[in-house]
C-alpha cells in the first residue's frame, strides 16, 4: 500500500534537524517545568515526556497517567514548547487530545503489536495531529511499514518514524541495536517519510549519545528525539541514558550537519564510474549465468544433481580468501557469491525442467 503523506511541520531551525527533547518519564510537576524550562532556554522548541511507561517488570515507575497532562500543557503555555508523549491506547489517545498534546508517538513495545496500532489509529480517525512511529522491537521492517500503513489508512497523514534501535539477547556496547540498514531500507522504500534518531533508547548510556547523533545525520536522518533531564542521575527512569539541557544543548552544537547533495563535479565524475562499473557487474553476471546454463544443459545430458556441494564450498572459499587479499571483507564476498549461486541453481533447475 503507497502511503499518502503530508510534511510534518516540526518547527526546526534551518538546515538543522528537528529536535524533540525532555525526560523519559513526567515525574513530578517541578521536574518537568525545570527540564522544560532550561530546554526551552536554549532554544528547543519541542518537549518530551513519558505519561504512561511501558515497562518490562511490574514495579518500576509506570508513569503519572493523566494527573501529569495539565503539567504538559503549562510546559506549552509558558514556555510556547510543542508537547509530544507516547501512546499506547486508545483511551491514552483521548486524554492526550484533550489536554492538547501537539505530537504523538507509539511506543517500540506497541509497534510491535498490530492489534494495539489497529485500535489506536481507529481511535485517531478524524484526527490532523503528527504521529511518529517507533520501530518495533524486534527487527522487522515490514511490521514498521505495517503499523504506518494501518495509521495512514485511518487519515493520520502528518506521520514520521523513529528509529530507537532493536532488543538484542547479547548486546555489549548499545542498549538496543542500531542496526543502520533497516532504517535506510525503509527510507529508501518510503522516500518521503520523515524518519528521526533516538539515540539514547539505541545507546542507554549517556557517553553514546553524541555519536549516535553524528552517525544518524550523516545518513541524512531528519530529526532526533533525545531524553534530557534536569537532575539526570536521580531519574525515575532510564538515568543512566538521560543528559542535562546543558549537555543537550553542547551535543547539538557539536553536530556537522552535511549536505546532503554534492554538487561538486569531482563527484559526478565517480558517480559515473559507479555506474559504469555496475553496468560491467550485471554484463559479467549475465554471461555467468548463461554458462551455467550450458553446465546445466550438461547436467542434465549426464543425469548428474544440480548441487555439487564440494564445488560450491570450493568457490565461497576461494573467493572469500581471494576478496580478504583484495581488502573486502571475506563474509560479504561470500554472501554475494551465495546470492549469484542461488541464481545459478534456478536457471539450472528451469534447464533440467524444461523439455
Ligand atoms: C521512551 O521513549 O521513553 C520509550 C519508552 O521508548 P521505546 O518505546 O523506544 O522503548
Ligand atoms: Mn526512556
Amino acid at each position: 500500500m503507497e502511503l499518502e503523506l503530508k510534511p510534518l511541520n516540526l518547527p526546526s531551525d534551518s538546515e538543522r534537524p528537528f529536535v524533540i527533547a525532555g525526560p523519559c518519564s513526567a515525574e513530578t510537576e517541578e521536574q518537568v517545568m525545570t527540564t522544560a524550562r532550561q530546554l526551552a532556554e536554549k532554544g528547543c522548541h519541542m518537549f518530551r515526556a513519558g505519561i504512561w511507561k511501558p515497562r518490562t517488570k511490574p514495579g518500576g515507575f509506570e508513569g503519572n497517567g493523566e494527573k501529569a497532562l495539565p503539567w504538559m500543557r503549562a510546559v506549552k503555555e509558558e514556555t510556547g514548547m510543542l508537547t509530544s508523549t507516547e501512546i499506547a491506547t486508545p483511551e491514552h489517545v483521548e486524554l492526550a487530545l484533550k489536554y492538547g498534546i501537539d505530537i504523538l508517538w507509539v511506543g517500540a513495545r506497541t509497534t510491535a503489536n498490530p492489534f494495539a496500532v489497529q485500535a489506536i489509529a481507529d481511535s485517531l480517525k478524524g484526527v490532523d495531529i503528527p504521529v511518529l512511529v517507533k520501530n518495533p522491537v524486534n527487527p522487522d521492517l515490514e511490521l514498521w511499514i505495517g503499523a504506518l500503513e494501518r495509521l495512514n489508512a485511518a487519515g493520520v497523514k502528518r506521520l514520521g518514524a523513529i528509529h530507537r534501535g532493536f532488543s538484542s539477547y547479547d548486546n555489549k556496547i548499545y542498549r538496543n541495536l542500531p542496526m543502520w540498514q533497516i532504517p535506510i531500507e525503509l527510507r529508501r522504500r518510503i522516500p518521503m517519510l520523515p524518519i528521526c534518531n533516538d539515540p539514547s533508547h539505541i545507546g542507554g548510556r549517556r557517553d553514546l549519545i553524541a555519536p549516535l547523533c553524528q552517525q544518524a545525520m550523516d545518513l541524512g536522518m531528519d530529526g532526533l528525539i533525545v531524553e534530557s533531564h534536569c537532575n539526570p542521575e536521580q531519574a525515575w527512569s532510564d538515568a543512566s541514558q538521560q543528559v542535562t539541557p546543558d549537555i543537550l544543548d553542547y551535543i547539538l552544537s557539536i553536530l556537522v550537519i552535511r549536505a546532503e547533495t554534492q554538487t561538486t563535479e569531482n563527484i559526478s565524475a565517480l558517480r559515473k564510474q559507479i555506474d559504469e562499473i555496475d553496468n560491467s557487474i550485471i554484463e559479467v553476471l549475465a554471461k555467468r549465468m548463461r554458462i551455467s546454463r550450458e553446465i546445466g544443459q550438461y547436467k542434465k545430458e549426464h543425469g548428474m544433481t544440480i548441487l555439487q556441494t564440494a564445488r560450491y564450498t570450493e568457490i565461497l572459499e576461494k573467493r572469500g580468501a581471494q576478496g580478504s587479499l583484495m581488502g573486502i571483507d571475506p563474509e560479504c564476498v561470500q554472501k554475494i557469491f551465495e546470492a549469484i549461486h542461488e541464481e545459478s541453481v534456478n536457471q539450472q533447475m528451469k534447464v533440467l525442467n524444461s523439455k
